[in-house]
């Protein structure tokens, strides 16, 4: 018999799912409102300005491929730590933080969860209710049990906070907690800076272990905006988990550039932990690829690409928020009786619309619009070409 017979057929990736039927659609006027990609203006992936600028930089003084050290180009991971804490801050300069270059922001959150796996193997995992899906799967294939804590209230469309507060407050001591830092998703609900004091009340008297998960710094109010949350909870002087990407940030999908950032409580603890985490990625993939990490690490670095690539980001901000106000004010004269203001309010590349399964199952069947199936919209999706059509579709099967 082959040592194939007893694998069952894994159930599909249901978003992964949702392209496959937009693709095989043959309306000319589809939309796929299902992504988790920002598009731009003309329904494209941007390529940015600033990526091919350092690509033109690094092709000039072209480098052999040697191996990267594990924990990846030392420069890359001086960019990050500086971005995600600032570069004048406390931790940084007290060498307490150790940044490893990974794949993606998935390939740090594996790590992350590797590497806690080894040293809180009685731990369990919280993530919030609804989550980003791969987060329960990823920490699950690490060997921990993961929970849900409460999130999302579909009354307010905003955030359940006490019962958020609530669930933190009955958590084991230890417990890892994993928060989105900014531009929740699949919600598009974040907290208030009020309710993050809170929230790092509780989890520094707690002794709980934050691992903050920032996949969209950027995308909501601006990048040190953004990326508040991260340097108040280093302020408590606790351990932290930071995991980041630039897949959307940089429109670098493809290349898999991330980072996995761990705070200590002093230096000689950062370094034992950095040694740690060289050989659980040793044992992983030995040491990440060079590319996206040289192009990534050289925007960051050089004033005048920094200068570009900020810039373009805003753009991508600024041109989402469009979207969400000419959603909503469209949406106010075609469906007067519905009230979708809180659209406005959400920060990031998506929205939970409150559309049900039915509606979104209307808008694919009947207008040929995907959406997941949980009402979650991608608003990076729309565009000036697009958005009249989704209108006018919602409207119908409200
Ligand atoms: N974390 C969250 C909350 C995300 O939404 C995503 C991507 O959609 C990731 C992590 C993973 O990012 P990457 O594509 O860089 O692996």
């Amino acid at each position: 018999a082959s040592p194939f017979a007893a694998v069952d057929m894994a159930p599909r990736d249901p978003i992964l799912g949702i392209t496959e039927a937009f693709n095989a659609d043959k309306n000319p006027n589809k939309v796929n409102l299902g992504v988790g990609v920002y598009y731009d203006d003309n329904g494209k992936v941007p390529l940015l300005e600033c990526v091919k600028k350092s690509e033109a930089q690094l092709m000039e003084k072209a480098t052999p491929r040697t191996y990267l050290p594990i924990e990846g180009l030392a420069a890359y991971d001086k960019a990050v730590q500086e971005l995600v804490f600032g570069a004048d801050s406390a931790i940084v300069q007290e060498k307490r933080a150790v940044t490893a270059q990974a794949l993606g922001g998935t390939g740090a959150l594996k790590l992350g969860a590797d590497f806690l796996k080894r040293f809180a193997p009685e731990s369990q995992v919280w993530i919030s209710d609804p989550s980003w899906e791969n987060h329960r799967a990823l920490f699950e294939s690490a060997g921990f049990k993961v929970n849900n804590y409460p999130y999302y209230d579909p009354a307010t469309r905003g955030v359940n906070f006490a019962g958020m507060l609530s669930a933190l407050k009955e958590m084991p001591k230890g417990s890892i907690v994993v928060l989105h830092a900014c531009c929740h998703n699949p919600t598009g609900a974040d907290l208030t800076d009020d309710q993050w004091t809170d929230v790092i009340k509780v989890v520094s008297e707690r002794g709980l272990i934050p691992f903050l998960d920032m996949a969209y710094q950027g995308f909501g109010d601006g990048i040190d905006e953004d990326g508040k949350v991260v340097r108040r909870f280093a302020e408590t002087g606790g351990a932290m988990f930071v995991s980041n990407s630039f897949s959307k940030s940089f429109s670098l999908y493809g290349e898999r550039v991330g980072a996995l950032s761990i705070v200590a409580t002093s230096a000689e603890e950062a370094a034992r932990v950095l040694s740690q985490l060289k050989r659980v990625i040793r044992t992983n993939y030995s040491n990440p690829p060079t590319h996206g990490g040289q192009v990534v690490a050289t925007a960051l670095s050089t004033p005048e690409l920094r200068k570009v690539w900020e810039d373009e980001l805003a753009g991508m901000r600024v041109r989402i928020r469009e979207m969400r106000k000419a959603l909503v004010s469209k949406l106010k004269e075609k469906a007067p009786s519905h009230d979708f203001d809180f659209v406005i309010k959400q920060r990031g590349m998506f929205s939970y619309s409150g559309l049900t399964k039915e509606q979104v199952g209307r808008l694919r069947d009947e207008f040929s619009i995907y959406a997941v199936d949980t009402g979650r919209i991608c608003v990076a999706a729309l565009n000036s070409r697009n958005i009249d059509a989704v209108v006018d579709a919602i409207a119908k099967v409200l």
